[in-house]
């Protein structure tokens, strides 16, 4: 058996990367483990990239948040020398009154945030990949854009590793207990002694909590290339920022710029509660198809061949906020993060939040939105 670490992190990808990044910076002793080798296309952070904004509209209380994880993806691309985050302004695409719209203008509004009101002729004015019914409008925000999710993984374990964390891939966690003040992990290959330990296995994650009623439901999501079939030049980063839309009530489809000559495009919420040991990764042609539906009616230019698809996978929270909360029974244990689809993005911040409870006892930031205790929160209607 080995020395007790200060920490032991279940799980590499965004959070638990993050997470190992922030405690061994601290001079904590990290040991931490992934079931696969992080970045790996097996969890939810891979597929080039990822959505990140600010004028959140699934609740204002998010903002302060991704404030603080802009400030941290900053940081780690001087510290690494990578390029993770690339700025395009985004747009929230639907009708007025829905969620989408109504939410981002909220969040804008509250911390005065700068944004536009775009109507149905602007955008399209704007943004001529775009084509929006007349009855849509936008809000416009200039600082969301894309992060590059393999290389912010990569970047947060190679500073883990430089700092001295002890990094097991391939090693899934099978079990644990408590044993004294500390825990005991075990795995194939032995077992380990830590003082805390931080949760962060995703879709896996229940299967480590079989005592905590998280409700989650792990989703399948597809995600979709299509090179443009038309104007390839409009698709641009410098032209088309990433954008979310809510063509109908409460459904959702999302998309980024074209990078290597390829724009990717996916729903969001739709997919099938599945298991992540048998997930199905095949995309049939008939989801091909539907995605291409709406890029019809709305992006016919972006039409063009299908290049690829991949399938990720949502751990979806009854109430699609993060589950960022203690065990009930062992306060040295943290979960994280259950995010519901839309978290990678503040993947950097829960890593620094993860060492600020764990080692310092507090987050300055509010966190009451992420409690374990579902029942007391309201329904948020997340997307990416
Ligand atoms: C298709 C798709 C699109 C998305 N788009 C966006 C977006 O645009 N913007 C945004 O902010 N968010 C987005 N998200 C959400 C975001 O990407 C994920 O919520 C986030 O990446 C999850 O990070 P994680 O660390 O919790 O999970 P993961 O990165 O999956 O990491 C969990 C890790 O735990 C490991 N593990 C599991 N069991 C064990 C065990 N027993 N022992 C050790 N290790 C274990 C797994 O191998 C895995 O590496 C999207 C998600 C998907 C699927």
């Amino acid at each position: 058996m080995s020395r007790a670490h200060t920490v032991a992190i279940v799980g590499l990808g965004a959070m638990g990367s993050a997470a190992a990044c922030h405690f061994a910076r601290r001079g904590a002793s990290v040991i931490g483990f992934d079931r696969f080798a992080p970045p790996h296309t097996l969890g939810s952070s891979h597929g080039e990239t990822r959505i990140i904004r600010e004028a959140y509209f699934e609740d204002p209380r998010y903002v302060p948040l991704v404030q603080r994880a802009y400030e941290l993806w900053r940081e780690l691309e001087r510290e690494s020398g990578a390029t993770l985050m690339r700025e395009t302004g985004g747009l929230m695409i639907g009708r007025e009154d829905g969620v989408l719209v109504r939410g981002a203008r909220a969040s804008a509004e509250t911390h005065r945030l700068p944004f536009e009101r775009l109507d149905a002729g602007e955008i399209h004015r704007r943004f001529p990949a775009l084509r929006p019914t007349d009855d849509m409008v936008a809000i416009w925000e200039p600082r969301a854009g894309v992060l590059f999710p393999e290389a912010c993984v990569v970047a947060h374990l190679a500073l883990a590793a430089k700092a001295g964390a002890d990094l097991h891939p391939d090693e899934p966690v099978e079990s644990w207990r408590r044993e004294g003040e500390g825990f005991e992990l075990a795995t194939k290959h032995g077992v380990y002694r830590t003082e805390r330990v931080v949760l962060a296995a995703n879709a896996w994650l229940e299967r480590l909590l079989p005592d905590v009623p998280l409700g989650l439901a792990v989703a399948r999501q597809p995600l979709f290339w299509f090179e443009p079939r038309a104007h390839a030049e409009s698709f641009a980063p410098e032209r088309l920022p990433i954008y979310l839309w809510e063509p109908e009530p409460d459904r959702f489809f999302y998309g980024f710029p074209a990078f290597h000559g390829q724009i990717k495009v996916a729903t969001h919420g739709e997919g099938a509660v599945v298991d992540p040991d048998t997930v199905d990764r095949e995309v049939r042609a008939s989801e091909v198809d539907a995605l291409r539906q709406r890029l019809e009616t709305y992006m016919p230019d972006a039409a063009g061949r299908f290049a690829r698809a991949a399938v990720c996978m949502y751990a979806n929270t009854p109430d699609g906020h993060f589950v960022i909360d203690r065990h009930p029974e062992h306060e040295r244990m943290l979960i994280l993060s259950a995010c519901s689809g839309h978290g990678f993005k503040f993947s950097s911040v829960i890593g620094e939040l993860a060492a600020d409870l764990l080692l310092e006892g507090a987050s300055s930031l509010d966190l009451d939105l992420f409690r374990l205790r579902h029942e007391e929160r309201p329904w948020a209607g997340s997307i990416t």
